[in-house]
Parts: structure tokens; C-alpha cells; sequence
């Protein structure tokens, strides 16, 4: 990791089938000067084959104001780290409605059997707990 280190702000979610222990990292603004909004970092210990290490992912986080349902809010994640990952995941989320209409265009977001999704749990949870800019109003950029 060449990143700047920041101080992150972890929340935890609630365990899967997969990872006994899944937690949140926000860090609010710009991280690497790419114009992101917030940093998202996700990490995963899996429940079996404990000696393996934690999956940490780390997303910049755009908000997008491109064909945005009504009551609800889209944001693109990118993960610099991984260059075979240069596309963007779409999340889109609608406050208070909980992970059951919130949308993510990864694989297991978009698979039918996934249970879940990190993206869309994790954006899921950093809105819940406020700390991912509170909703504007209705402006467009
Ligand atoms: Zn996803």
C-alpha cells in the first residue's frame, strides 16, 4: 500500500454463512486526490480456515446523480488497488428501506442466491450511522 494511512471509522455488520466477523471503514473525503467522496473499507475474516488473513478491500466512493430513483441514492465505488477491477460497482440505496431494495451491480449483488453484498451493506451502513454526508437536496451536478 502506497496510500496515505488515515484514521478510519469502523462499524461492524452482521456476520453471513462466509465471514463470522464483516466490519466497516469510512473515512470521509478525499483519500488519494481523486475527487472521491469518501474511502469505504471493507474487511471480511472468514468463518472457516481461520489461520487465512482478513479480506480488506478498499473503494473510493462517488456519488452519482445519474438516473437516480426517486428516494433513494447512488453512489460508484472503484477499488484503485486492483487493477483488474477498473470498472465501477453502482450502488444504489433508498434511506431507511434497508438492504432489501438497495441494488449493487457487482456479481453477488446482482446474483439471485447471493445473500449479500459488502458494497451495498457497507453503504447501507455508513448511511444508517450518519456519517456519510447527509442527503442534499435535490440538485443536480
Ligand atoms: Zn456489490
Amino acid at each position: 500500500m502506497t496510500h496515505t494511512e488515515v484514521a478510519y471509522v469502523y462499524f461492524e455488520l452482521a456476520p453471513t454463512a462466509t465471514y463470522r466477523r464483516r466490519r466497516i471503514g469510512f473515512f470521509p473525503g478525499d483519500k488519494l486526490g481523486d475527487s472521491r467522496s469518501a474511502t469505504l473499507r471493507i474487511v471480511q475474516e472468514k468463518a472457516k480456515r481461520s489461520r487465512e488473513r482478513d479480506e480488506i478491500d478498499e473503494y473510493g466512493v462517488v456519488e452519482t446523480f445519474e438516473r437516480v430513483h426517486n428516494g433513494a441514492r447512488a453512489f460508484l465505488l472503484r477499488n484503485p488497488d486492483n487493477p483488474v477491477d477498473t470498472e465501477f460497482y453502482r450502488v444504489e440505496v433508498y434511506l431507511g428501506a434497508g438492504p432489501k431494495w438497495a441494488t449493487c451491480t457487482c456479481r453477488a449483488g446482482t446474483s439471485r442466491t447471493a445473500p449479500s453484498c459488502k458494497h451495498r451493506d457497507g453503504l447501507l451502513k455508513v448511511i444508517e450511522e450518519g456519517v456519510l454526508c447527509p442527503l442534499r437536496p435535490s440538485r443536480r451536478r
